[in-house]
């Protein structure tokens, strides 16, 4: 669906991007994840073409962007960082007035307003002024007029700053129902906020790709160890650490708590061989209280890869 390849910018001598490659399939929710001033802003502005590129090439489709801009801003919503807040509008006339910019026919129009208004549930509020409204109920307003013309790719840049929690969980769901259907590319220096809505992550920094892959594939590659909690009932360190021991796959055996007649330990495993730890504890008295896999979190890949770069 989209290819961009090479894409390098420069403002003046600054260079803000450079070479950047990266292909995203129709379906996809594409997380730019970057910290301040890595150059998300400035992929999104070239990728819609706000932005002429220094050198590389951007296709959409079968359209190149600069030889066929009109053609790819038709299949492209865009929703920048800040939307023009329009206040003295109401919702519906502000759509409207979108929809007439995007060149929306008018016997057409109600119905697609309608039918946005709908999907981003602001139907009740169309007839309110834009400048009562919430930041999250304006950010709906946001998504709905880049739905307007139905376009196939979305690229929505920081679409929860300045929200609330409440409203960055229904932000997200929003924009995870939309990418059913359309091919998405969002930007956030939030690593949770693209763990959680994005299939596959793009991390960049001073203007290079640093990693690409789903949240899972990242944690594979950059973590790779696992992790396992458990906690023993009538077990005790010493006693486990003999049972485990010459057992290759294990790096290393923490003791987190012993208490009673409960322990508490961390196992660190090259790669991931629960059934055969469960397998050697199922032979001893042990009842098992906890056995479980500790999550590792991106955060950690996304810190060690954008400082050290
Ligand atoms: P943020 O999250 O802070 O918006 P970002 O990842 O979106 O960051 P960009 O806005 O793409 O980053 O900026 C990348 C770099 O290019 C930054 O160092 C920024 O200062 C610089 N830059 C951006 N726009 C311009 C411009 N018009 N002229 C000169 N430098 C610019």
């Amino acid at each position: 669906m989209i290819e961009v390849k090479d894409l390098t910018k420069y403002y003046n001598k600054f260079l803000a991007l450079d070479k950047i490659s990266f292909k995203v399939s129709r379906g996809e929710i594409v997380g730019l994840l970057g910290p301040n001033g890595a150059g998300k802003t400035t992929t999104l502005r070239l990728l819609t073409g706000y932005l002429k590129p220094t050198s590389g090439s951007i296709k959409v489709k079968k359209y190149n962007i600069i030889d066929d801009y009109l053609k790819i801003k038709a299949i492209m919503g865009y929703l920048p960082e800040s939307v023009p807040i329009y206040k003295n509008l109401m919702v519906y006339e502000y759509l409207s007035y979108v929809g007439a910019i995007r060149g929306i026919d008018k016997k057409n129009l109600l119905s697609k307003i309608k039918s946005v208004a709908n999907r981003c549930q602001i139907k009740d509020i169309l007839e309110k002024d834009i400048g009562d409204l919430s930041k999250g109920l304006l950010q709906r307003v946001g998504l709905a007029s880049v739905l307007l013309h139905d376009p196939e790719v979305l690229i929505l840049d920081e679409p929860t700053t300045g929200l609330d929690p409440n409203q960055i969980l229904e932000i997200r769901d929003l924009i995870k129902e939309i990418g059913k259907k359309k091919t998405v590319i969002l930007s956030s220096h939030i690593l949770s906020e693209v763990e959680a809505t994005c299939s596959r992550v793009i991390i960049i920094n001073k203007g290079k790709i640093v990693a690409d892959g789903t949240p899972s594939e990242l944690k594979e590659k950059y973590l790779g160890k696992t992790i396992i909690n458990l906690s023993l009932k009538k077990a005790n360190f010493d006693q486990v650490k003999n049972c485990f021991q010459g057992i290759e796959e294990i790096i290393a055996i923490n003791l987190i708590e012993e208490k009673d007649d409960t322990l508490d330990i961390e196992l660190t495993l090259k790669n991931d061989i629960r059934e055969k730890i469960y397998n050697i504890i199922k032979q001893r008295d042990w009842i098992i209280l906890e056995f479980s896999k500790k999550k590792t979190s991106l955060e950690k890949i996304f810190k060690e890869i954008t400082t050290e770069n």
